[in-house]
């Protein structure tokens, strides 16, 4: 049977977080800034639901402004930080999402500094502490956990290197809240999170400033989120955001092991099967639901039209994770050929994927392998049929 794998992409809303979102625009529908008493509900409500975020990212409610996904929040953080300090530097890993890496090249220019990864695709850090000490830096910014390859990078202990020196530090954490425990992310400064990647509604996330009297400027209009954040508060979709991560912070931890398991036998049986074939950060610790595969032949477009033609999503990296190439930043920062970033495609499993859906993946890549090797050698327009 067909699966979804791209779950790295985006996520299906989970039915608790639609019976959550039903319930909010039928019963909390109105304007939480409102001076009457239905608005005075959805404003408690709203409050709610951040006390409860709070609790489960070991941070104060006060600290979280509620914002339309993980690129507003990277973008606003950035942009605000630049405006305070024009001429900052800042530190960042070199496989950030482009909704870091793209700011940061806006608002900082070439006073950003990348830290390097290691071949097997962890951060170098070394390098970061050695980095550390060269500069009074503005800001590090690193992600908690790749959208590529799924690699986890050791943001805690960057969170306690950054406290010592006094430097900001902020961690992009949404592809990591949802799947892995997330009670500590109060230790830093800023964080990062988008619903949509954990069975929550796109268009929803949060930001978690260093303190409750910051504001974010990049949005200029209303007084809502006591000034600090202008626009409407989305109330439906912040309360479906809570039910799904509460749903999935609490499914993860039993499911992770077992999902890993089925994940590496897929991996290891294509890199048996193909020879040639490598997962890339096989050794890192790694997300439970991703891998990334470099394929031995043929084009990543090709292997994703026949499997979309037998009903499997999977992605060749992430729409927006493409390097301005078109290819793997994390490849980029490996140093591999371009031959190389053309063979690459990224599986991610979600919370429900059974071993029987790992199975059938599998079996759906050898088809396709057969299919490809026995095509005619010529030019083929690859279409994905949408
Ligand atoms: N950061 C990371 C690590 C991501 O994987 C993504 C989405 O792919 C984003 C940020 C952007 O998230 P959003 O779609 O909520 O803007």
């Amino acid at each position: 049977m067909p699966a979804y794998f791209d779950h790295n992409a985006t996520t299906p809303l989970l039915p608790a977080a639609r019976e959550a979102w039903l319930e909010a625009t039928d019963r909390y529908w109105q304007n939480a800034s409102g001076l009457y008493r239905e608005a005075g509900a959805v404003k408690r409500k709203l409050e709610e639901a951040r006390e409860e975020l709070a609790e489960i990212l070991g941070t104060e409610p006060e600290r979280i402004l509620f914002t339309s996904g993980a690129t507003e929040s990277n973008n606003a953080l950035l942009y605000q930080l630049s405006r305070t300090q024009p001429d900052g530097k800042v530190l960042s890993s070199s496989v950030e999402h482009p909704s870091v890496r793209e700011p940061l090249k806006r608002c900082f220019g070439n006073h950003v500094k990348p830290i390097p990864v290691l071949a097997d695709t962890t951060l170098d850090e070394e390098a970061f502490q050695q980095l550390l000490k060269t500069e009074s830096w503005t800001l590090v910014s690193a992600m908690a956990a790749n959208n590529e390859c799924g690699t986890l990078l050791p943001w805690k202990k960057l969170a306690h290197a950054c406290r010592e020196q006094g430097i900001p530090f902020h961690c992009d954490a949404s592809q990591w809240i949802g799947k892995l425990p997330a009670a500590e992310f109060g230790i830093c400064d800023y964080v990062t999170g988008s619903a949509h990647k954990f069975g929550g509604p796109k268009g929803m996330g949060f930001l978690v400033m260093q303190d409750e009297e910051e504001t974010l400027s990049f949005l200029t209009g209303g007084p809502q989120e006591e000034g600090r954040r202008a626009g409407t508060e989305n109330y439906p979709a912040i309360a479906a955001m809570i039910a799904a991560l509460k749903e999935t912070c609490e499914l993860s931890p039993t499911i992770a092991d077992q999902q890993s398991a089925w994940r590496d036998q897929f991996a290891n049986n294509l890199v048996s099967k193909f020879p040639g074939a490598r997962i890339i950060g096989a050794a890192a610790p790694r997300l439970w639901n991703t891998v990334m595969l470099v394929l031995p032949k043929h084009d990543n477009r090709k292997w994703l039209a026949r499997l979309s033609d037998r009903g499997f999503a999977i992605s060749t990296g992430s729409a927006c994770s493409a390097g301005q190439d078109g290819s793997s930043v994390v490849l980029h920062s490996l140093g591999a050929d371009h031959d190389e970033m053309r063979r690459v495609v990224r599986v991610s499993s979600g919370w429900t994927t059974t071993e029987q859906d790992w199975a059938d993946l599998e079996h759906a890549f050898i088809q396709v392998s057969n299919e490809l090797d026995n095509a005619p050698l010529q030019r083929e327009k690859i279409r994905i049929k949408l």
